[in-house]
């Protein structure tokens, strides 16, 4: 079996997904591997920061490890805000990130 790597994983793909991810306003509850509770509240239609391991529940085809790092190379790109280095991440769409997701949804080529 071929390992995922980093690049197997579309920049507007997860882009797309932190996008999704930003605009859930319900409560969330995930234990970090079974250590602590997370809880938070978000006002309707508001966006919030998003944490690298709801990101990587996200992705369970890819190895958290490849998940972070598709993470850090978006930010080094200047797409995503937040820090790829394991913890909480705190990742947001950066204003290039948002305008490279819009492009893509209107179908430019990715
Ligand atoms: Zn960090």
């Amino acid at each position: 079996m071929v390992k995922p790597q980093a690049k197997d994983i579309g920049d507007a793909d997860m882009l797309d997904l932190v996008d999704q991810r930003s605009r859930i306003t319900t409560d969330y509850h995930l234990p970090r591997r079974g250590e602590t509770r997370w809880v938070s509240r978000w006002e309707a239609g508001e966006t919030r920061w998003v944490s690298s391991w709801e990101i990587e529940d996200c992705m369970p085809s890819f190895p958290p490890k490849v998940v972070l790092a598709k993470l850090r190379a978006l930010i080094r790109k200047g797409l995503l805000d937040g820090c790829g280095c394991g913890c909480r991440g705190d990742f947001r769409l950066t204003d290039k990130g948002a305008a490279m997701l819009i492009r893509t949804r209107n179908g430019a080529p990715t």
